[in-house]
């Protein structure tokens, strides 16, 4: 029954039905380009509709109107195992997110060989509360002792932190498979996502120590040491052992088709495998890394850039469905920096130089043009890469990533016609270098709005340090088993 209306209601002025109204743009969705206004009421979308009223009124006349970007994968404020921690902090990362047009991100929590993950865990929360983003955590897992595996990481699981990550490579990450089977086992038991760095440790050490003693050591040789074989081999692995647990995995960073081509395989038979690629792998080659000097740092990351082809192979896979997140892999040092990219001065072999790039700003601008101003993809498939996809694999749908009453009021205003060349200082983290510098790019965020509030406008990110919120995964569907295991047997509800 509706309650009466009073008689002080009856006499005044129609009330607006909400307190925000982004008016006149363009919607777009998962799978709808519209007009419509978006109504907003304590943060969350109330309406999608026409000539919706507003107390006050957002205009997006001319603009796209998008979910808020969700990066479900950044280095941000990430400790370092020597101490210390990312040059990328919560209020810079979160500046670079919300002026690059994201509103969530998950981040890392890290593990360092032979100590436990709840301590580290609740560090990263303490830091994470200057975020102006919405966040959760990846938990890695670097050493799958008895006491990590069955007692701290299902309290990390049911703390909300839903999901894992492992590295197949790296000196101080990397597991065997031994390790990465109890990991995927102890996510099966209790409900979480897998997330895997597939290169081949082994044979990466193999090739370096060989570039190393031929004199080999430019930046360049990064590509040497970890050609696409190496990427290959260790997805198809880490996808093999994920089968006979019955555990979801996402591949993280796909480099180029013929490693999307497990992932495809894997999808045809039924198995729950994703596949993420990010903008590097579409822009940058193996050949920027040979610049002159050591000018070639800034490229590198790991898998390493390959080449046209498999950027243009890439797009296809992205096109099919195989690879349906592309997230920034935002690296949180810079090139100058004494901590950064020269920690170990500019003659350092390349084997000696930290991997990664930064792009947690960028993502949305180069995929934007490289994609949809480009014609290789639509708006619709740009919304699910950057936003609902993401959201959905990770548990956090539809709270995040959709333009749907009841879910977060974080969107993007973009305008799909502003021509930009890409300097650092638009990106505004506080890594000293984009690798997209000089870039001439076509569509660009004009205003991002985070639960309801006006997050940045024109550039200027206006968010105060604090206001962003942890995102407790709870269980969710997509990432159950299949309940296929080899003879019936599901070793993995035996904590061995
Ligand atoms: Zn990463």
């Amino acid at each position: 029954m509706l309650p009466a209306r009073s008689a002080e209601q009856e006499g005044a002025q129609p009330m607006a039905d909400y307190e925000t109204v982004v008016a006149g743009g363009t919607v777009v969705t998962a799978y709808d380009v519209f007009r419509a206004d978006v109504g907003i009421n304590g943060g969350t979308i109330a309406a999608v509709g026409l000539d919706l009223k507003g107390d006050s009124r957002i205009d997006a006349d001319g603009l796209l109107v998008l979910p808020g970007g969700v990066d479900t994968h950044c280095h941000i404020e990430q400790l370092k195992e020597n101490g210390g921690a990312d040059e990328e902090t919560w209020t810079s990362g979160s500046t670079s997110a919300l002026a690059g047009g994201t509103t969530s991100v998950i981040t890392f929590s890290a593990q360092f060989k032979g100590g436990g993950v709840l301590g580290p865990l609740a560090e990263y929360h303490r830091r994470a509360k200057q975020a102006m983003v919405d966040y959760s955590f990846h938990q890695i897992i670097a050493d799958a002792s008895d006491d990590v595996i069955f007692k701290e990481v299902p309290q990390v699981i049911a703390s909300g932190v839903r999901s894992l990550k492992v590295f197949l490579t790296y000196e101080n990450s990397y597991i065997d498979d031994r390790q990465l089977l109890r990991v995927l086992a102890v996510a099966r038991r209790h409900g979480a996502l897998v997330t895997v760095h597939c290169e081949n440790y082994e044979a990466i050490n193999w090739r370096t120590k060989a570039l190393l003693a031929a004199g080999k050591v430019e930046p360049k040789y990064h590509a040497w040491s970890r050609p696409s074989m190496i990427e290959r081999e260790a997805t198809h692995r880490a996808i093999a052992l994920a089968e006979l647990v019955d555990q979801p995995i996402q591949v993280f960073h796909v480099s180029c088709p013929e490693v999307a081509a497990e992932i495809a395989t894997a999808q045809a038979r039924g198995l729950k495998v994703w596949g993420e690629t990010c903008p590097q792998y579409f822009v940058l080659s193996a050949d920027d890394m040979d610049r002159p000097g050591f000018e070639g740092a800034k490229f590198m990351c790991s898998p390493s850039p390959r080449d046209a082809a498999a950027s243009a192979g890439l797009w296809d896979m992205v096109r099919m469905g195989t690879l349906d997140v592309v997230s920034s892999d935002h690296s949180g040092w810079g090139y100058n920096s004494p901590v950064g990219k020269r920690v170990h001065g500019t003659n350092a072999p390349f084997s000696d130089i930290p991997n990664g790039v930064p792009g947690v700003g960028s993502r949305l601008p180069v995929l934007f043009h490289e994609g949809v101003s480009k014609g290789r993809i639509d708006l619709c498939q740009f919304v699910r890469l950057t936003a609902t996809n993401p959201a959905r694999l990770f548990g956090l749908a539809p709270r995040k990533g959709s333009i749907t009453p009841g879910a977060d009021a974080d969107l993007v205003l973009w305008d799909p016609k502003k021509q930009v060349t890409i300097t650092n200082d638009l990106l505004q983290h506080v890594i000293d270098y984009t690798p997209y510098e000089g870039m001439q790019i076509t569509g660009w965020p004009y205003a991002t709005i985070r639960r309801g509030e006006v997050a940045m406008r024109d550039g200027k990110v206006q968010a105060p340090p604090g206001s962003g919120q942890f995102l407790p995964r709870g269980p969710y569907d997509l990432i159950k088993p299949t309940g296929r295991v080899p003879f019936g047997f599901d070793a993995s509800a035996y904590e061995v």
